[in-house]
């Protein structure tokens, strides 16, 4: 499959052995346009295209997105508004929230314990995806006496319409911090961390509360419906490109028809730690040429070199790819452990000097241009 630059153009042609295949699923009788804004795109595109692809069948992304059912989501007002809502809740008054749902999305063999958490709000703290909230713990900070515990950011893992599509809801892709002796080996419960363990140790009507929302850098931007975004994940980094994804590929909202591609990057330990994986399956199957998905198993895969597999291993591997998007505008996202940024910029700028580019320049027109985003913590 030809897979072009989505800010290049609008239409992705798939060429090669894998065309009947998507010729049986998107036959071109089912084209129906019932968003007249996706029609000039297409004879546009059709024009473009040379003589061996005019005598191709063509499919269009805007006819599969049509062809999907997705979520019809009531627009909130967060909509129409130019600029995200911004601590609206802060430390001193924190808003109740209740927990709705704490659910283990890891499997066993997953080294330690990640949840999805999901918490009513009640729409009275909104946000935009790639916004965080702020948690106080309940208890004492025991820096502090007579103090509450200090806040700890969560970056939420939903649209602003929420699992619940009602614009009530956030969610939290939340892992737990436990502590290990490291002479014993055991583990020692007090030491666990404060906020994750309440977090996770939570039950469906228990108050929680809540600041913000806050964040600026993780930020979709929605200016251009065929943009490129390369997102790239590790661990529960996976949070906010969950929001994302779904605004671009469940939910339907008359603002933001997105048309471009979304790379994700996710980095976890092995198979049983896959993070939303079923949703994210669900969109390649869907929109295959909006999507792309690649994962970073480190221990469960080599790398070309015969190490672990981390993300910046597959970076390498798309190297040329990803630099070409980047020079045509896409926006790269990092987003986990602060640890993923050393061996991730080391591999850049190797590949940069390879390309006889220079990676400082490259990354600081990046940064100038607003397409490098970085939430690592
Ligand atoms: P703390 O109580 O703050 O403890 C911190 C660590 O120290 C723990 O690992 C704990 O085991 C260890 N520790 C405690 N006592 C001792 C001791 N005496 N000696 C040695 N070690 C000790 N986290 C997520 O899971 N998901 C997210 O989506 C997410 N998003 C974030 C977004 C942002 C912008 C930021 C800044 C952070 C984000 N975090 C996220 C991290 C989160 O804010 C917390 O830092 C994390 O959950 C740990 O908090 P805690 O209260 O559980 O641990």
């Amino acid at each position: 499959m030809a897979q072009l630059a989505a800010s290049q153009v609008a239409v992705t042609v798939p060429v090669g052995s894998d065309l009947s295949t998507r010729r049986s699923v998107f036959k071109t009788h089912s084209i129906s346009f019932h968003d007249k804004s996706w029609a000039p795109s297409l004879s546009l595109d059709l024009k473009t295209k040379n003589a061996r692809l005019r005598n191709r069948p063509i499919i269009c992304q805007s006819v599969q997105q049509t062809s999907v059912p997705k979520v019809n989501v009531s627009p909130l007002y967060l909509e129409n508004a130019k600029e995200p809502p911004l601590n609206i809740h802060k430390p001193k008054e924190p808003y109740t929230a209740t927990i709705v749902s704490v659910e283990r999305i890891v499997g066993p063999k997953a080294p330690g314990e990640t949840c999805h958490i999901v918490i009513d709000h009640g729409g009275n703290v909104p946000y935009w995806e790639g916004q965080s909230y702020g948690i106080i713990p309940p208890g004492e900070n025991p820096k502090k006496p007579g103090s509450p515990h200090n806040v700890r950011l969560y970056s939420i893992a939903s649209t602003r319409y929420g699992d619940t599509f009602d614009g009530k809801t956030a969610s939290f892709c939340v892992r737990r911090a436990v502590y290990y002796d490291p002479e014993t080996g055991k583990e020692d419960p007090s030491k666990n961390g404060v906020c994750s363990n309440f977090l996770c140790n939570s039950k469906p009507g228990d108050r929680v509360r809540v600041t913000g929302p806050s964040g600026k850098i993780m930020l979709l931007p929605e200016d251009n419906p065929n943009a490129t975004h390369i997102m790239i994940a590790t661990g529960t980094g996976i949070a906010p490109y969950r929001g994302y994804l779904r605004r671009m590929f469940m939910e339907s909202v008359p603002t933001f028809k997105f048309n471009g591609l979304a790379w994700l990057f996710l980095g976890v330990a092995n198979s049983d730690s896959l993070l939303y994986d079923d949703e994210f399956k669900k969109y390649l199957k869907d929109y295959p040429n909006n999507f792309r998905y690649d994962l970073a198993l480190s221990r469960e895969q080599k790398s070309k070199s015969g190490g672990k597999m981390y993300v910046q291993d597959k970076i390498e591997e798309y190297s040329d790819e990803i630099f070409k998007l980047l020079d045509t505008g896409a926006h790269i996202y990092f987003c986990g452990l602060k640890g993923m940024m050393p061996g991730i910029q080391e591999t850049l700028k190797r590949v940069a000097d390879q390309r006889g580019e220079n990676w400082e320049e490259k990354l600081s027109q990046l940064k100038k241009n607003k397409q490098w985003h970085v939430e690592v913590y």
